[in-house]
């Protein structure tokens, strides 16, 4: 049975190296005329520094292929992409039980770093892959792992050693987080969060400060599209239960206000950061991870986008293909 679903979700093995390689070049190409419309956020100092016409494209696959483009060795902060590792996290230790109890599974159409509906409309954030989601993810986490038990999670998952707090992007957002203390604030008001918030949003913006390349974020896709298993080394790194909601939940919430019309066009698991980075999961043997800092008004890369439904349209990979 378990074959029978791997087979009918593979998606690299139809294609040879030449292909996957020939198709991650024109997607780079396309990205890079993409970047231009973009701009790269300013709201936190440090992501300022980014240079906007950087654009970068990895491909890993079960049978370890690597495909890359572009400006893959820039090391970059993973922003929102983090929400992915530590939902995963929550889900481990608390149970999707507890933590769907403090946070909802519903696209809430409003942009990321939305305040309004949570006070009006619900009393609990609508999904974790928007900040006030994770602010409350972070605070279920925090009495069980310290960040650096995070930051060991992180270089696992995403098979990458190398993997480092940025210190300058972690002080600069720390400066100036106002509007995610506001809303750890109001969660806690609301009951929502019981833990100290200066320590849920300190975990939270460290989380958002982790530094990664490409290639870890494609490497994560691919340990999502095996069920979280990794697939050289056979070894189970997170439960098939945590790899499917997470895989939902970034095709349902993962680009924010954008994920409705990125599911049409696009259709495959994905999340976003401000950093530039995208994560994307493609069938049961494909990850896929880009960078690209440019970003379009709600926050998602703008080449990274581009470069993704290339992809998808070339080699087939949306979800209802
Ligand atoms: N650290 C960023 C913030 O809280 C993450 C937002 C994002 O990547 N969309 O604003």
């Amino acid at each position: 049975m378990e074959s029978d679903y791997r087979q009918r979700g593979s998606k690299a093995a139809a294609f040879t190296d030449e292909q996957l390689q020939s198709a991650v070049d024109e997607a780079l190409e396309l990205g890079r005329q993409a970047a231009s419309k973009g701009t790269v956020a300013t709201y936190i100092p440090e992501l300022g520094k980014a240079r906007p016409e950087a654009v970068g494209l990895y491909i890993v696959t079960d049978d370890g292929r690597k495909c890359k483009a572009g400006d893959t060795g820039i090391h970059f902060t993973m922003q929102s992409v983090s929400k992915v590792i530590s939902l995963a996290m929550a889900l481990e230790v608390r149970g999707a039980d507890e933590v769907f109890r403090h946070v909802g599974m519903e696209p809430s159409g409003e942009a990321f770093n939305s305040i309004v509906e949570l006070d009006f409309q619900r009393n609990m954030p609508y999904n974790p892959m928007i900040n006030s989601g994770a602010i409350t993810v972070e605070s279920l986490i925090i009495d069980y792992k310290p960040f650096d038990d995070m930051l060991d999670f992180a270089r696992k998952i995403c098979m990458d050693p190398e993997i480092t707090l940025n210190r300058q992007v972690y002080l600069s957002e720390m400066a100036t987080c106002d509007r995610n203390r506001a809303i750890a604030y109001l969660l806690k008001s609301k009951g929502v969060i019981t833990t100290n918030v200066d320590h849920s949003i300190e975990l939270y913006t460290k989380m958002c400060s982790i530094n990664v390349t490409a290639h870890s974020l494609a490497n994560l896709g691919l340990l999502l599209a095996n069920g979280g298993i990794d697939p050289l080394t056979k070894e189970r790194l997170i439960k098939p239960e945590t790899a499917k909601i997470i895989k939902t939940i970034m095709l349902t919430c993962g680009m924010y206000d954008g994920s409705g019309q990125y599911a049409v066009e696009v259709g495959i698991p994905t999340k976003s950061g401000v950093g530039g980075g995208l994560l994307a999961v493609a069938g049961t043997d494909m990850g896929i991870g880009s960078y690209g800092p440019a970003l379009d008004e709600k926050g998602n890369s703008y080449a990274g986008k581009v470069m993704l439904k290339y992809l998808v349209d070339k080699l087939k990979l949306h979800i209802f293909d």
